[in-house]
């Protein structure tokens, strides 16, 4: 080793030279030293790895060669060191190394010899890995500082004494009129409430708390902001910063504007409160209008039944004034007769007066209870009962027995007559019955024609129904009428109805399983339709058969009632009998002797204004015994009575069984 040449006083400084050398080789800078003539004389092992100048001992090299792989020119440095600047600076140089490109500090400064001449000490510190950190590092936080920026919150970074120490784009439009530079500034400006609406106090404020440790996250808070200071909602996080030492150096605080957001939650929140709220009553408008139509409908059921339980009772009530009416009517006489036979008593022409009197009134009882009993009895005939009856025939019959009658019972105006009766109007039933319901529509129709008009007549078949159609051009009904026409009692004819005549049609209707119909239009007319199941067609011809091959027979028809004796003789001779009549006793035993050939059936009533009838029976019995005798009475017939008369009929008269009788079928 040898010593350097330097003008280096190591000795004053205390540094032997081989401790110098030690020094020299360990430091962590390339050294050259020049002497006066800018000769190399000494250098370390980093300048000779940074030059590549591996020469041992160097070799006086001139301080202008001794940098051969400087990427720069030194000159102005060395000629600087020369001038004697000896605090010179540092000059970066880049060295093109073995292992590639080098940055080095380089300092050339000037050294003073012991000969007094100038020499330059060389000292290259490699900064390339410090350097390349330092870019690494610039160039990441010009990332972030983008990063920073471009983020839609406002982010803020506050030092410990709240001071805003860096602020983005977003958080510098937060307040463009002035620009908070410390958190209490900002708090200012912000005057934060909490949502419920209390003011937030500085320490409150979650910067504050970050800048004391704690991490907020997700405060949301009212705040004034913008150039109109408009309320604002922000969602808030903030976090101290520490630093290495975990010391709190300050706080990160970042804000997002939720208001949008908050209004659309409450919009939508808002929304749903208000279609539960519709729904709720929605629904409970339903229910409630169901509640509604159920109680209406349970009130409206009610007073139908009310109304049909009110009609019900009119009805009894009618029917029963009806039935006593009718009784007293049939026991005032009965009663007054009974009282003046007990006083005359001793006066036999009396006596049987009296009695006269009160079989009369009797038999007039009888025939309204025989008629209500057959509007009561609705229930279906018995099938041995029934036979088959052909309604045309029926029609026809009726037609027959009442024509006598007609001009009279439309009180002289004139009656035409439309028939349209249909082939096989076959019906089951008991074809008295029948007639006597046709007898009461026909006289309706007439009592409803005074004057005159047109009555009209029909049969219809169809698969499964026979009608029967009675028509008349009179004064029709009114809709209460017609609602109750079928009521027994109920009539508008005052003194001269019964108000029994439909109700017995009625009630026969219903036992031949069928029902009745009324058209009817005030001043225009009435079509009364009745409705039954059709019968079997084989019976078709077994029926007319019957009906129209009775044998003829002569009768005399006793009775001083006169529409009972005109009814039953126009009956009996639309069966093809023979009838001459009588009113009274002594009438009919004139009759009787008159006759020859003597009649074959004598019909006699019992109550005759001057006689009974029993005498008159009795009388035909002795001088004609083959005679066929019949009775008709309102009373129930005697026991034993069979022995006066071959048939007795109970008043009102069965058509059908005075037809049978007569005809000796019976
Ligand atoms: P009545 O003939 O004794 O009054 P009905 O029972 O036969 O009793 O009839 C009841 C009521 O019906 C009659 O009083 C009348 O008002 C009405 N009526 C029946 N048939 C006819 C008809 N063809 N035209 C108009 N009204 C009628
Ligand atoms: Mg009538």
């Amino acid at each position: 080793m040898t010593q350097p040449s330097v003008g280096l006083d190591f000795a004053r400084i205390g540094i032997s030279g081989v401790r110098l050398e030690a020094l020299f080789e360990a430091v962590p800078l390339a050294i050259a030293v020049f002497d006066g003539d800018l000769r190399l004389v000494n250098a370390n092992a980093r300048y000779r790895e940074l030059t590549g100048i591996t020469a041992a001992p160097p070799t006086r090299l001139s301080i202008y060669d001794a940098f051969p792989n400087a990427l720069a020119d030194l000159t102005d440095q060395i000629d600087a060191a020369l001038r004697g600047a000896t605090l010179a600076t540092a000059v970066r140089i880049p060295f093109q190394h073995r292992a590639g490109r080098r940055l080095i500090e380089t300092i050339f400064a000037a050294l003073t010899e012991e000969s007094g001449g100038r020499g330059i000490l060389f000292a290259g510190n490699d900064v390339s890995e410090r350097e390349e950190l330092r870019e690494t590092l610039s160039r990441s936080v010009a990332q972030l500082e983008s990063i920073f920026d471009v983020i839609p919150d406002s982010v803020r970074v506050f030092d410990t004494e709240g001071r805003t120490v860096r602020s983005n784009t977003q958080a510098l439009q937060d307040h463009p009129a002035g620009q908070p530079s410390t958190l209490r500034e900002l708090w200012q400006l912000d005057r934060p409430r909490t949502v419920d609406g209390t003011s937030l106090f500085m320490h409150e404020h979650p910067t504050a708390r970050a800048l004391r440790g704690e991490r907020v996250r997700g405060e949301t808070l009212a705040v004034r902001r913008g150039a109109d200071g408009l309320q604002m909602i922000i969602e808030v996080n903030s976090n101290p910063l520490y630093d290495e030492h975990g010391k709190i150096r300050g706080a990160v605080t970042v804000e997002r504007d939720v208001t949008v957001k908050t209004q659309l939650a409450k919009a939508l929140e808002e929304e749903a409160r208000r279609t539960a709220e519709l729904y709720e009553r929605v629904s409970t408008e339903a229910e409630r209008l169901e509640r509604m139509v159920q109680e209406r409908t349970q009130e409206l059921l009610a007073l139908q039944e009310a109304r049909a339980r009110e009609r019900r009772l009119a009805a009894v009530g009618q029917l029963a004034a009806g039935v006593m009416h009718d009784v007293n009517n049939a026991l005032n006489p009965i009663m007054a007769a009974a009282y003046l036979l007990e006083a005359n008593a001793e006066n036999p022409t009396a006596v049987r007066d009296y009695a006269v009197r009160i079989a009369k009134a009797a038999e007039t009882g009888a025939a309204t209870a025989a008629r209500v009993g057959r509007f009561i009895r609705q229930e279906p005939l018995q099938a041995e009962r029934e036979e088959p009856v052909d309604l045309s025939v029926v029609s026809d019959e009726v037609v027959a027995m009442t024509r006598p009658l007609w001009a009279e019972r439309a009180r002289g105006g004139t009656v035409h007559l439309e028939c349209d009766l249909a082939q096989g109007a076959m019906v089951r039933g008991i074809a008295g019955e029948l007639r006597e319901a046709l007898l009461n529509l026909v006289q309706n129709a007439l009592d409803a024609m005074a004057g005159g008009g047109t009555l009209g007549m029909r049969t219809m078949t169809t698969d499964s129904e026979v009608k029967l159609e009675v028509r008349d051009t009179g004064i029709g009904m009114s809709a209460e009428v017609r609602d109750r026409a079928f009521e027994p009692f109920f009539t508008t004819k005052g003194k001269a109805g019964t108000g029994l005549g439909l109700a017995e049609v009625y009630g026969i209707v219903k036992r031949h399983r069928g029902y009745a119909e009324i058209e009817s239009m005030p001043g225009v007319g009435t079509t009364i339709r009745l409705v039954f199941p059709k019968s079997s067609p084989q019976h078709v011809t077994d029926v007319t058969n019957t009906v129209r091959s009775r044998v003829a027979r002569r009768v005399l028809l006793v009775e001083d009632h006169p529409d009972s004796r005109e009814f039953m003789q126009a009956l009996l001779e639309s069966d093809g009998h023979q009838v001459d009549t009588a009113i009274g006793l002594t009438d009919a035993m004139a009759l009787l002797e008159q006759a020859d050939p003597a009649y074959d059936v004598l019909v006699t009533d019992i109550g005759l204004a001057d006689g009974s009838g029993w005498d008159l029976t009795s009388f035909a019995r002795e001088r004609w015994p083959s005679m066929r005798i019949g009775i008709v009475t309102g009373w129930e017939p005697r026991v034993g009575a069979g022995a006066d008369g071959d048939f007795i009929l109970r008043k009102p008269v069965r058509t059908s069984e005075l037809l049978a009788q007569v005809a000796g079928e019976g």
